[in-house]
């Protein structure tokens, strides 16, 4: 089975750096959350291991910037074709680390991955003539920053390493990715895949400790740190590179409204709502975390979306009949276990769900809240579980008030038959993303980021490829 041959013995026993494989003095194991086993181990970088990283990426810099976009493209193909062949195996480990299912999630994030790395690549950042006169010849143009830096989350491994490493390399760049401790699995595949195809030093995936992160967002070899990630850490990141002076792209934590006019077609969207809420086992940054149902439809919503969860299966992930699969990691588990006992310590009632019965592996149920108050943790926290509020409303103006009413602005979105009013109300929503209809669609030239504490800057588009540069502006007299 391809699994246990993938981590059969000493799988991922060192870090490439440069064109050397190096042994560091100490690994950590990976636990596969179905199990709450380990099921590898892999290196601990140590700052030396960073210093021999950032050494090897800016010396590997002034050729990689040099090639023209064309031939980045062609080596960033090559690199999507490496994933592509490795695609049954990147699906095993993703599984096997973050506990998405096999046969759906993981199969699908591989996939979705070697899409974006070939449609970044197609992408062209294009210099521009801003004056032609006969006095002036004024010329802007983007230069590549450096050593890109590129820290990760556990919730989507290879997607967000994709969303970060695809434009930092097309753009001229250089990178160092570090994925989370949790989740290093498929990031140290790639970094096997990438030695095919990219000369030593491009990129580099260094595994380790949290603090890795940190020695790399204070590193003066490190031009700029690309951190997804929560509020609390983004905050951090961004102190540490004030010293600097990094270049900063933070993706950060949400709590994502979604609103449900009367007028919905609620066989049509209460799927979408669904996995809207509960994808990925509610982990993740745009995921449906508080959803306002209209007091006109409340019952009908609620009953459907009930009859809805009930046939959805959530098992260990290499099970092909598991639909969700558990939480990523203990810390997390232990973080919407408290959750689900407030919820309990305040008579709050769990339509569904809301009890765990306990291990093996980080599994909460499916779990429904019926309207509980505005107040309360479970809708003021990102559970980054599957724990979904539903909270009635009855007047517009309020229910915007009350989706507002969060110092995160990462997503939300509005559903309901009338577009032009969805369209107006999703207006006066404070996100840097609302969907009307429709949830968690990405696209690589639609620019991503969030308003309030949900994030600086974005990533995809014309702006996140930007966000990987300097611009020049060359002047010539006449
Ligand atoms: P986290 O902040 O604990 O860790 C994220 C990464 O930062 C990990 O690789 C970690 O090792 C590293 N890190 C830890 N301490 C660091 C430090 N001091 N300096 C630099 N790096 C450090 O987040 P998490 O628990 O792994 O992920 C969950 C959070 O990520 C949620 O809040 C979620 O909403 C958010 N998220 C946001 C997006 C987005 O695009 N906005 C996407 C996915 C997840």
């Amino acid at each position: 089975m391809p699994v246990s041959r993938a981590l059969s013995g000493d799988r991922f026993p060192t870090l490439r750096l440069g064109d050397e494989h190096v042994r560091t003095m100490r690994s950590r194991p990976v636990i596969n959350p179905a199990t709450g086993a380990a099921c590898a181990s892999v290196p601990v970088a140590e700052p030396a291991h960073l210093d021999a990283a950032v050494a090897a990426a800016r010396s590997a810099l002034p050729a990689w910037r040099a090639l023209s976009w064309d031939e980045r493209q062609a080596r960033l193909d090559g690199l999507a074709e490496r994933m592509a062949q490795a695609r049954d195996e990147l699906a095993d480990l993703l599984t096997l680390e973050q506990g998405k299912p096999r046969h759906s999630a993981a199969a699908a994030e591989v996939d979705y991955a070697i899409g974006w790395l070939r449609d970044v690549a197609r992408r062209r950042l294009v210099d521009e003539v801003l004056e032609d006169t006969p006095r002036h010849l004024v010329e802007k143009s983007h230069v590549p920053l450096g050593v890109a830096g590129l820290i990760v989350p556990w919730n989507f491994p290879l997607c967000l390493a994709l969303w970060k490493l695809a434009p930092a390399l097309i753009t001229g760049n250089t990178a160092i990715l570090k994925p989370s401790p949790y989740t290093p699995l498929t990031a140290l595949r790639l970094a096997e895949l990438a030695a095919d195809v990219l000369p030593p030093g491009v990129l580099t995936v260094l595994t380790g400790d949290d603090e890795l992160g940190r020695w790399m967002v204070d590193h003066p070899g490190i031009a700029k740190i690309s951190f997804t990630g929560s509020v609390a850490t983004g905050r951090r990141v961004m102190a540490g590179a004030a010293a600097g002076l990094k270049r900063l792209t933070l993706e950060l934590g949400g709590n994502d409204p979604a609103i449900v006019l009367p007028d919905a077609d609620l066989d049509a969207i209460v799927p979408s709502l669904f996995w809207g809420a509960f994808g990925n086992s509610g982990q993740w940054c745009v995921g449906i975390k508080r959803l306002y149902v209209h007091d006109d439809i409340y019952p009908r919503l609620f009953d459907r979306l009930l009859a809805y969860a009930r046939g959805v299966h959530m098992g260990d992930g290499m099970d092909p009949a598991s639909q969700l699969g558990p939480l990523q990691n203990a810390r997390q588990y232990a973080k919407v276990l408290d959750l689900l006992a407030d919820c309990a310590a305040r008579g709050q009632r769990f339509a569904l769900g809301g009890r765990v019965v306990g291990g093996p592996g980080y599994f909460v149920p499916v779990t429904i809240v019926d309207n509980p108050s505005d107040d309360s943790p479970v809708v003021r926290e990102e559970a980054f579980g599957p724990v979904l509020p539903v909270l009635r409303y009855d007047d517009f103006d309020d229910v915007v008030r009350r989706a507002n009413d969060t110092e995160y602005g990462l997503g939300a979105s509005v559903w309901g038959r009338d577009r032009a009013f969805a369209r107006m109300l999703a207006g006066r929503l404070e996100a840097g993303t609302v969907w009307i209809n429709e949830v968690y669609v990405h696209g690589v030239d639609f620019p991503f980021g969030g308003h309030k504490l949900s994030g600086l800057g974005v990533e995809h588009g014309a702006e996140g490829l930007a966000a990987y540069t300097d611009i020049r502006i060359r002047m010539t007299s006449r």
